[in-house]
């Protein structure tokens, strides 16, 4: 029965690393190849103890465990695992440097096998004006992508051929090497650790199964969008290693500016300028809107500065309830060259409000 690494180590999974590293060399000693001179047993628990030991007192590798470690030490085995946040790159390598070492206490076979990896998401970016990204557009989208050989479906073995289980390791994945004072348990070099290796490679890949590939895609972009709007387009990016699931594309709006429009929110500010007697006595005046222009009433009385709202003349909501508003700013103009009658009617207005 497979146990986990605590069990290997006879520590509580809340044990400090104090306490891992006094049960390592408490273990390591009883069992060390040197003290048990051709004991078969002696030497599994040893490696055993080595790779627990290992795992644990590296802490990201220990909340890895944590988190995938299944009772039985296998990862991805409950449904529910989510590898969305984490760097797959590094994860199908810890799986790979994890699990491997668990060999020795398994039957071989599934042991050494490269568990199903989900490839990575894709990010890319599409640039829109900011016309289109009110009213929504088709973008086409160039990605660059690692997806499965087309010639040998992703099994990196010619066609007509399959991988055969690796000689060296049968199909393990990994060695143990004595090295002195220690027991290295390592990748098996012949096959890389996948416990298959390939006869005849597939001539378009090389072997790898897998292909560099810009493909693009049609991407259909909603109303509303801001800059820097993140649009998840599922099984689109990366392809999975061992019958994993594709990744996600990653889509990111680059929105241009506007000259009339400050986007916040939802709604829309744009500047409107208004003469001193229209800000003072009230009056009307055309505001741009992304329908056309709306003529806006200027309540008496209206400072510089303040924000009159045209409701439901925003930008759309990604949601799709409805749209946001426009904010007009009233920005009072002071002229700069006034003509004669002008220049008498302001000069009375200061001598009366003087
Ligand atoms: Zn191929
Ligand atoms: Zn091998």
């Amino acid at each position: 029965m497979a146990k986990s690494l605590y069990d290997t180590l006879g520590v509580p999974r809340t044990a400090s690393q104090e306490e891992i590293k006094k049960a390592y060399r408490r273990l390591a000693r009883r069992y060390h190849p040197d003290a048990n001179p051709g004991d078969k047993a002696a030497e599994e628990r040893f490696k055993e103890v080595q790779h627990a030991y290992d795992v644990l007192s590296d802490e990201e590798k220990r909340r890895a465990y944590d988190r995938f470690g299944s009772e039985d030490g296998r990862p991805g085995a409950g449904p529910t695992v989510n590898l969305g946040d984490f760097d797959l790159g590094d994860l199908g390598d810890l799986f790979g440097g994890l699990f491997g070492g668990l060999g020795g206490t398994r039957r071989a076979g599934r042991a050494g096998r490269r568990q199903p990896v989900r490839g990575n998401d894709v990010e890319a970016q599409v640039h829109l004006s900011f016309e289109d990204s009110l009213r929504g557009a088709e973008a086409k989208v160039p990605v660059e992508l690692t997806v499965a050989c087309s010639e040998c479906g992703g099994t990196g073995a010619q066609p007509g051929t399959a991988p055969v289980i690796c000689p060296e390791c049968n199909g393990r994945g990994v060695k143990a090497e004595s090295q002195g004072l220690f027991a290295l348990s390592q990748p098996c070099p012949r096959c890389r650790g996948n416990g298959t290796v390939i006869e005849k490679p597939c001539r378009t890949c090389h072997g790898s199964g897998r292909q560099r590939r810009i493909r693009t895609y049609t991407v259909k972009i909603k109303p509303g969008v801001r800059d820097g709007t993140r649009i998840r387009l599922k099984g689109k990016g990366e392809a999975g290693t061992a019958g994993g699931p594709a990744g996600d594309l990653i889509v990111v709006t680059r929105v241009d500016r506007s000259p009339i429009y400050e986007r916040r929110g939802d709604d829309l500010v744009v500047s409107v300028p208004v003469s001193f007697p229209t800000a003072a006595l009230g009056g009307s005046v055309q505001v741009p809107t992304p329908d056309g222009t709306v003529s806006l009433k200027i309540p008496a009385g209206s400072e510089d500065g303040k924000l009159l709202r045209i409701k439901g003349r925003g930008a759309p909501k990604l949601n799709g309830s409805g749209r946001g508003d426009v904010l007009a700013r009233v920005r009072i103009q002071v002229p700069k060259r006034l003509g004669k009658r002008e220049r008498e009617l302001l000069e009375e207005l200061q001598k009366v409000s003087g």
